[in-house]
């Protein structure tokens, strides 16, 4: 009987304890300021109690406050998964979580590129890494990912996966080790038609798929390059490469146009043009020129970002 009372005074003072600390919990998430609640907060102890400051403080100070005593590793990914209108405490959440399946759970939760880029930093699971690289929305999240991959088959799969970027399809070849299947990878890369985003609207400057063909030395598929590329830059790159095109004082020209004449040996054509600027505007970034030949009168315009000004060789149909 005497036991009984003295186990329910104990339970009865557990409950007290416990509302009084869910009293000060509240306290700290309700306060509209750091300053306000400082003392309550200096006797809060509990992870979980910090968890439920950093997911619901109405203060965001209190929230960080709450995440620089969080290092339970669960606690702090839920924090990040929960609190996904703020990302500098999603932020701040993350930069303590280390735990690399918690990493991977909650990468999907995270808005920000800069903080999903963090994530991609600290994880090391190449499973996890793959994913990334095929299916993040960022360009810069992608590549990064790629970077610190080592799995020759998630390699291989992400470059015929990037249909956007060439560089994180060049970046994912590079990393290749068997020298046969990274040929294939690069000639695959040359044939393609993408630009890295930055870069679509130029015609020329499609530096991925130059340097692709800049690591081809297998000369069948650097042949396969030169007829079947879709950019007739890489082509011509690709001919030049693979001894299709006569050393330059070899050609013997055949005038088939005004400005334009074409070989009689390896059947490239050359372009002759004789232009002059006829305007210039400067856009505050880059300024831009128009050119026109004193000689047909082709016209084009050119800029820091590119041209498309017919100049060098060029494909002619036959
Ligand atoms: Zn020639
Ligand atoms: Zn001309």
């Amino acid at each position: 009987m005497v036991r009984m009372r003295a186990t329910e005074r104990l339970h009865d003072q557990k409950e007290k304890q416990t509302l009084v600390e869910k009293n000060r919990v509240d306290f700290v998430i309700n306060s509209h300021e750091w300053r306000e609640c400082e003392s309550e907060f200096a006797q809060v102890s509990e992870q979980t109690a910090f968890a439920a400051i950093a997911i619901n403080a109405k203060d965001r100070l209190v929230a960080e406050k709450a995440i620089e005593k969080l290092y339970d590793q669960t606690l702090l990914a839920e924090v990040i998964i929960k609190h996904t209108k703020s990302s500098d405490v999603q932020y701040a959440a993350l930069c303590k979580l280390n735990d690399q399946a918690l990493l991977a759970a909650v990468i999907g939760s995270i808005g920000s590129e800069h903080a999903r880029m963090e994530v991609v930093n600290k994880l090391t699971v190449q499973s996890v890494l793959a994913d990334i690289a095929k299916f993040d929305s960022n360009t810069k999240v992608r590549s990064t990912a790629v970077e610190k991959l080592t799995d020759q088959a998630a390699l291989t799969e992400i470059v015929k996966m990037e249909k956007h970027n060439g560089f994180v399809c060049l970046s994912a070849a590079e990393r290749l080790a068997d020298r046969s299947v990274a040929q294939e990878a690069f000639a695959y890369i040359a044939k393609q038609d993408f630009y890295p985003e930055n870069m679509r609207y130029v015609h020329s400057g499609s530096e991925p798929l130059l340097d692709a063909v800049k690591n081809l030395d297998d000369r069948a598929l650097l042949v396969d390059v030169a007829h079947n590329a879709k950019s007739t830059e890489v082509r011509i790159k690709a001919m030049e490469k693979a001894g299709l095109i006569c050393k330059k004082d070899e050609h013997k020209w055949i005038k088939t146009g005004t400005c334009l004449k074409k070989c009689a040996v390896c059947g490239i054509g050359l372009y002759d043009h004789d232009y002059k600027e006829v305007s210039s505007e400067d856009t505050g970034e880059v300024s831009l020129s128009t050119y026109e030949c004193t000689k047909c009168g082709q016209s084009g315009w050119a800029s820091g970002y590119g041209s498309e000004l017919q100049d060098g060789y060029c494909i002619l149909d036959v």
